[in-house]
């Protein structure tokens, strides 16, 4: 319990007692984590962001074990959108009041870059006032390899054709033995956290994530978040923003290698993780709880267990869809503000970095007949 004190206190946990954490009762462990959430961030609000994920291509040489989104050229449904079909989907989110895509496919060496400098300038000038978070670590790296260019060169002139962010996909647990485990050739931890660095440096948006389920031990989990900690330390001590919050889930293996050889997690494991963050990352604010892979219902018990925010709507979303088995991982807004309301909070409409950009009336959205903003295909 002294270590829960600590927490509560404000006082930094280290790794070893980040790692006992987990062997704590989890309603203590809840109640704590909730009490620092409602200290860090406004305790009646629950945040929300009206989002739409958009899969560029699902080509990709990486050939992660867990990913069941991915194609190789060999492959009839292996798929690159043309601009306008792109552009085709901002048009859908933008007519439900919506202004961020995330954008992200695979390693696609067949792609130049200069495919992905146009493409972002074709969205700005058609969609100026939708934000482009876009690419992930491996695809950063993917082009490093494809142009023999550091990640600072090709990040600073993404940013100058129209890139606004790069999400912090694939951090999975960014220990290598348990990354390697589970797909040898993905992107390792440091250079992840390398890119990310040059990322936050030229003032991108980022996001802190992390994946369990991978059969990983407590020990990496605790490492795992006093890496992320550490990279947000780093962050802020340059003056920059650093990751804007901190959002995790667990694996998906239903359609996928990994199936049956891998433990996933369970929901009781999820919300011990979801509070464990919150006690263990101190210099991170926001914290997201999940829907999309354990449902709405222990989404809204992680909202007593530390998170402070419902995520986004995910409009289109495919990777996770994919591995789960075709889970429906899109929500809509009506949807999301129910979910909040139910669990006591009030909804807000967020951007990216959590300045609350509207309150939301639930009584005017829940009236709705239908669903609003539910993608056209
Ligand atoms: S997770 Fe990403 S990098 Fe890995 S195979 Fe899937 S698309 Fe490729």
């Amino acid at each position: 319990m002294d270590l829960l004190d600590k927490a509560t206190r404000g006082e930094r946990l280290i790794q070893g007692e980040i790692e006992a954490l987990y062997n704590l009762p989890l309603p203590d462990l809840a109640a704590a984590a909730h009490q620092v959430r409602v200290v860090k961030t406004n305790p009646n609000v629950v945040t929300y962001l009206i989002d739409r994920n958009i899969n560029y291509s699902n080509l990709c040489i990486i050939g992660c074990n867990f990913c069941a989104f991915y194609r190789t050229s060999r492959q009839n449904d292996a798929y690159v959108l043309s601009y306008e079909e792109v552009s085709e989907k901002v048009r859908e989110l933008e007519s439900v009041g919506g202004r961020r895509i995330l954008m992200q496919g695979g390693v696609n060496p067949d792609l130049p870059f200069d495919w992905y400098l146009d493409l972002l300038r074709f969205l700005k000038s058609v969609h100026p006032g939708v934000r482009i978070d876009a690419f992930s670590p491996e695809e950063i790296l993917g082009l490093e390899r494809l142009t023999k260019r550091p990640a600072q060169a090709l990040l600073e002139q993404l940013k100058a054709a129209g890139l606004d962010g790069l999400p912090g996909a694939g951090g999975e647990i960014l220990v290598d033995e348990v990354r390697h485990r589970a797909s040898p050739a993905r992107i390792g931890a440091e250079d992840w956290f390398r890119i990310l660095d040059v990322a936050q440096r030229l003032g991108l948006y980022t996001l802190a994530s992390m994946v369990i389920g991978f059969g990983e031990s407590y020990a990496q989990r605790a490492l795992h978040l006093s890496r992320i900690r550490a990279q947000q330390d780093k962050a802020k001590a340059r003056g920059d923003t650093g990751f804007s919050a901190f959002a995790m889930w667990t694996l998906q293996t239903e359609h996928t290698r990994l199936k049956g050889k891998v433990p996933g997690a369970t929901a009781h494991e999820y919300l011990q993780q979801v509070a464990v963050a919150r006690l263990a990352l101190d210099n991170i604010e926001n914290q997201q709880a999940s829907w999309p892979t354990l449902g709405f219902k222990v989404a809204q018990t992680a909202l007593y267990y530390g998170a402070n925010d419902f995520g986004s709507t995910m409009l289109e979303e495919k990777v996770v869809s994919a591995a789960s088995g075709h889970k429906r991982t899109h929500a809509t807004e009506r949807e999301i503000v129910r979910e909040i309301v139910e669990a006591g909070f009030i909804p807000a409409v967020r951007d990216v970095f959590y300045n609350i950009e509207r309150f939301v009336d639930p009584e005017a959205v829940l009236s709705q007949a239908r669903p609003q903003n539910l993608p056209a295909s």
